[in-house]
């Protein structure tokens, strides 16, 4: 906060319209992608539920896995839109199994759509989807990826992963503004999405944003541009592609490792195992002699950023937000530090 003067955000300049297309294109790049990127003047949350409301319909069973309380709106989402909604849920605050998933998509061969979160900012975990997305592909589905906590934490290819329709936000591991998110359609997932009854005149219909901006040749975005989020996605993606998407994914990497060695060295456990963690938070559990509330009034005294997991049994596990401009080794020993004297009081 000390220099941030933000009068300075006053009278922006208009985004220049023909730089908006640069802009989803640039995206496209980040996240794999060699279909469509439509942006939405909205957090990620908003891109999730345009999904969810676009891909959602009468007849249509979709598999959901729930790992977190994004998954639970997800779900709740494509019921609303008519979707008939069989849940996968792991033990509480795990992530869930290939072989879980194998068994729901046997015992559903009728199933058209199956929807996952790859790395959980709720409770650190991350789901394998290198090994979901593949029993989906091969048994026809299309697949919904919500890659929001993941972009940039975690090398991500949507096409090559096999994801075709990929939620991102620019706020997370990209470190960029929170008022604007993305949605990357691949080509065959238009066929779900681009039908007489889809939903139309609606901010969450993907089919407005195909015709509005895809179809007419991607100039200004549908509705008022926001200039002040646009300007800030163009100066985040600026500075991502001057770091490399490679080396952001090893600093969160790194910074995910040192939390965990850090945590070790305190004698505490991190709450899943290397491989099922994400780099963008790391969680662990607090012991049963220690008083949670006390503990992270000592934490957030140190640094604000300290917060309770989300969800059932996220709510007793604490995160170490290692993400975006906090994955940093100095940021991440000064919570180690932190948590060492409010453990030693
Ligand atoms: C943060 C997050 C979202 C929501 O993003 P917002 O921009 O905060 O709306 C969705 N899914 C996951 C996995 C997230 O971590």
């Amino acid at each position: 906060m000390n220099d941030f003067d933000s009068a300075r955000l006053l009278d922006p300049p208009a985004f220049p319209a023909d730089r908006v297309a640069g802009l989803a294109d640039r995206l496209a790049a980040l996240i794999g992608s060699s279909g469509d990127v439509l942006l939405i003047q909205a957090e990620a949350v908003v891109a999730l539920e345009a999904i969810a409301a676009s891909l959602g319909r009468p007849g249509l069973k979709a598999i959901n896995i729930v790992t977190s309380p994004y998954g639970v709106w997800f779900g709740r989402w494509l019921r609303r839109a008519g979707a008939s909604v069989v849940e996968i849920r792991a033990e509480a605050a795990r992530p869930v199994s290939a072989r879980a998933v194998a068994a729901t998509l046997d015992a559903h061969p009728d199933a058209k759509l199956l929807a996952v979160v790859y790395a959980e900012s709720a409770s650190g975990i991350r789901n394998p989807i290198d090994a979901i997305l593949p029993l989906a592909r091969e048994r026809g589905l299309l697949t919904v990826v919500d890659a929001v906590a993941s972009l940039g934490g975690h090398a991500f290819a949507a096409e090559a992963m096999g994801a075709d329709v990929v939620a991102i936000g620019p706020q997370k591991a990209l470190a960029g503004p929170a008022g604007i998110s993305a949605v990357a359609v691949s080509e065959r997932a238009w066929s779900h999405i681009d039908r007489p009854d889809a939903p139309h005149t609606s901010t969450l219909s993907l089919v407005d944003q195909k015709r509005l901006w895809l179809d007419a040749g991607r100039g200004a975005l549908p509705g008022t541009p926001a200039p002040l989020e646009l300007w800030a996605l163009a100066a985040a993606l600026d500075r991502v592609e001057a770091e490399g998407m490679d080396s952001i994914v090893n600093r969160h990497a790194e910074a995910a490792a040192a939390a965990r060695d850090g945590l070790h060295a305190l004698g505490l456990t991190p709450w899943v195992s290397a491989v099922e963690a994400s780099h963008l938070v790391t969680t662990f559990a607090v012991p049963a002699d220690v008083n949670t509330e006390l503990l992270l009034e000592r934490l957030r005294a140190c640094d604000p950023e300290f917060s309770l997991g989300v969800g059932p049994g996220a709510e007793r596990l604490i995160r170490l937000n290692h993400t975006g401009r906090r994955a940093d080794p100095a940021v991440v020993h000064a919570m180690i530090s932190a948590l060492a004297s409010a453990l030693n009081r």
